[in-house]
C-alpha cells in the first residue's frame, strides 16, 4: 500500500515537472517564404535543378519531430517562392506580419525560412523594419529537402532555437546558416552552389551553434548607425535600380532606369565605388533632377566612400542589394539627401 501510493506520487511529481519544462519551452512563429529548403527533386544528390517551393511550412515542420523539443512552434505561409522572385509587396507583408506577431507577449521569436539567393537583402529589409527587441531569423538552404545530407533540417532547428533563446534579442535580425550567426547588415551570399556560402568578409560572424544551442561571441550589440524605418502607413516602395560597372561602361543603362521611373539609383561601381566619366555625366544630371545616387563597390567588401566632386553617396559598408534596401526604404520615409547620406556614411 505504502509502495503504491509512493508511486503514485513520484508518478504526479514527473508529469508536473514534465508539464513545467513543457510550459518553459519558448513559442516561436515560424514564416515561410520558399526558397530551397523547401525545395524538392526525384534525384538525392540533384542539387541544382530542383524545384523550389514544392513543401508548405506545416510540411517543414512535421518532417522535424525534434523541433517540438526547443520549441512551440507555429508557422505561417507568406508565400511559396524562389527567392529572386520575392519582390517589395512581399517584404512589405512579411514585415508587417512579423511585427504583429512579435507585439504578441507570448511569442518569444520569430524566424523567417527563405530562398538563400536574395535571402540577405530580406534580412536586412527587416533588420530596418522590424520595431521588436525578440529575436528574428532568417534562414534557408543550399540543399533541397529531398537531397543526401540535405542542410535545411539542422538549419532551420538551430534557427528555430536561436530564435527561442534569451540571448539572441537586441542583435537585430539574425542569419543562421551552416552553423554560423551573423548580422542581417553585413552577411552576404559569398558562393553559388556551397552550403558555407554566408559570410561577412569583414565584419566576420557573431557566433556558432553547438548541436543546436547558440554559442555568441560577444553580448548584443547592434551595428553602427542603423536607422529604423516604420512602414505601418507604407503601401508600396519606389523603384531603385542596381547598375553595374565595368570596362566600356556607358550611360546607356543609367537613361534606361531613368526613363523607366527610377526615383534612385545604386550603381555597383569598381574599386572605391568608381564608375567612367561619360556615364558619371549623366549620373549627376540625374542628381540634379533630385535622383538621389549611391555608389557600392562591386569588389564584395570594404567601405565605399562618397565622391569628391558631385552630390553622389558612398554605401559606406553595405553592399549594392543592401544599399538598394537602404535607399527604398529612406525614399518611403521621404527623407532628403542630407538624411539619406547620414544613412550611408554615419
Ligand atoms: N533559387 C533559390 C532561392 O533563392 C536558391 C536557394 O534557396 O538556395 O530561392
Amino acid at each position: 500500500m505504502k509502495l503504491r501510493v509512493l508511486c503514485a506520487s513520484v508518478v504526479i511529481a514527473m508529469t508536473a515537472s514534465a508539464m513545467a519544462s513543457e510550459v518553459k519551452l519558448p513559442n516561436v512563429k515560424i514564416f515561410a517564404t520558399g526558397g530551397t529548403i523547401s525545395g524538392g527533386s526525384a534525384s538525392k544528390t540533384d542539387t541544382t535543378k530542383y524545384q523550389d517551393g514544392q513543401f508548405n511550412v506545416d510540411a517543414l515542420i512535421n518532417a522535424l519531430p525534434d523541433i517540438k523539443t526547443i520549441a512551440n512552434v507555429t508557422g505561417e505561409q507568406v508565400v511559396n517562392v524562389s527567392s529572386e522572385d520575392v519582390d517589395s509587396p512581399t517584404l512589405l507583408k512579411l514585415s508587417a506580419a512579423i511585427n504583429r506577431s512579435l507585439e504578441d507577449p507570448n511569442i518569444q521569436g520569430a524566424v523567417v525560412t527563405h530562398g538563400t539567393d536574395t535571402l540577405e537583402e530580406t534580412a536586412f529589409f527587416l533588420d530596418l523594419t522590424v520595431n521588436s527587441q525578440k529575436p528574428v531569423v532568417v534562414t534557408g538552404s543550399m540543399r533541397p529537402a529531398t537531397a543526401i545530407s540535405a542542410d535545411g533540417p539542422m538549419n532551420l532547428m538551430e534557427a528555430v532555437s536561436l530564435a527561442g533563446n534569451k540571448n539572441s534579442m537586441n542583435r537585430g535580425v539574425l542569419v543562421a546558416m551552416n552553423d554560423r550567426i551573423g548580422s542581417a547588415a553585413f552577411t552576404t551570399k559569398t558562393n553559388s552552389t556551397t552550403p558555407d556560402t554566408f559570410k561577412a568578409t569583414e565584419q566576420g560572424y557573431l557566433g556558432t551553434f553547438i548541436g543546436v544551442d547558440p554559442k555568441f561571441y560577444y553580448p548584443p550589440v547592434k551595428p553602427t548607425g542603423q536607422p529604423h524605418f516604420s512602414i505601418d502607413k507604407v503601401t508600396s516602395l519606389p523603384r531603385v535600380d542596381i547598375i553595374y560597372s565595368y570596362q566600356d561602361f556607358d550611360d546607356v543603362l543609367i537613361k534606361a532606369s531613368i526613363r523607366n521611373g527610377a526615383k534612385g539609383i545604386v550603381m555597383d561601381g569598381t574599386g572605391n565605388g568608381d564608375v567612367p566619366k561619360r556615364a558619371m555625366k549623366t549620373l549627376e544630371a540625374a542628381m540634379k533632377k533630385g535622383i538621389p545616387v549611391i555608389f557600392a563597390s562591386r569588389t564584395g567588401s570594404g567601405y565605399v566612400t562618397s565622391p569628391k566632386s558631385s552630390e553622389g553617396i558612398g554605401s559606406g559598408y553595405y553592399n549594392a542589394q543592401k544599399s538598394r534596401i537602404l535607399l527604398m526604404l529612406s525614399l518611403a520615409n521621404g527623407d532628403d539627401l542630407n538624411k539619406i547620406k547620414t544613412y550611408f556614411e554615419k
